[in-house]
């Protein structure tokens, strides 16, 4: 069974004004459809192209092969970027999912600002997450298409900083589409993803 790509839950303009059209459709339909069908090159006719993603990614002998590790990283950060976005997104985070926020960073904008700074101060390209490590959260980034399941953590939320993800509509200015993702922000798959993760 090879890896597919998943369809996008919204239409390529349902982010807009934040995220346009044209580099939804390129980032999902090329790019993501780039890292699936090179990793399905890179695991055809062994076991791993049975693995659920998430397991393979955290597999270490897995990803210790660089193909794997950069276009699996590349599926499964893609596949859950798509998913924690929404059309209806922004605001703030409630219930559990708050309340582990606010232990962990002090406020909703303690965290905002930490996550801005992990997406500006990754260098390059990559990505910066809120992942659940043990029972807690924190903010972290990973270089290329790494993924905190590699260090075994479980991602809940992430932005995507390679400039494939901003370039058309931004330009250079990673600030002003980092400050829009938060209009975005679906925090009730987020919400999801961290009851799960626990
Ligand atoms: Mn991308």
């Amino acid at each position: 069974m090879a890896f597919s790509v998943p369809d996008l839950p919204y239409d390529f303009g349902a982010l807009e004004p934040h995220i346009d059209a044209r580099t939804m459709e390129i980032h999902h339909d090329r790019h993501h459809a780039a890292y699936v069908a090179n990793l399905n090159a890179a695991v055809a006719g062994t076991p791993q192209a049975d693995m659920d993603i998430n397991d393979l990614v955290s597999d270490a002998a897995a990803v210790s092969s660089p193909a794997v590790r950069n276009n699996g990283g590349g599926h499964a950060n893609h596949s859950l970027f798509w998913t924690i976005m929404s059309p209806s997104g922004g605001g703030e985070p409630s219930g559990p999912l708050a309340d582990a926020m606010n232990e962990a960073f002090g406020s909703f904008g303690d965290f905002q600002s930490r996550l801005t700074t992990a997406a500006m101060t990754r260098f390059g390209s990559g990505w910066a997450w809120l992942s659940v490590d043990g029972g807690g959260l924190v903010v972290e980034s990973t270089p290329n298409q790494d993924s905190p399941l590699m260090d075994g953590r479980t991602p809940i939320l992430g932005i995507d900083v390679w400039e494939h993800a901003y370039y058309l509509l931004y330009q250079n200015r990673r600030p002003d589409y980092v400050k829009a993702f938060f209009n975005v922000i679906d925090w009730n798959a987020v919400a999801d993803r961290y009851a799960a993760a626990l």
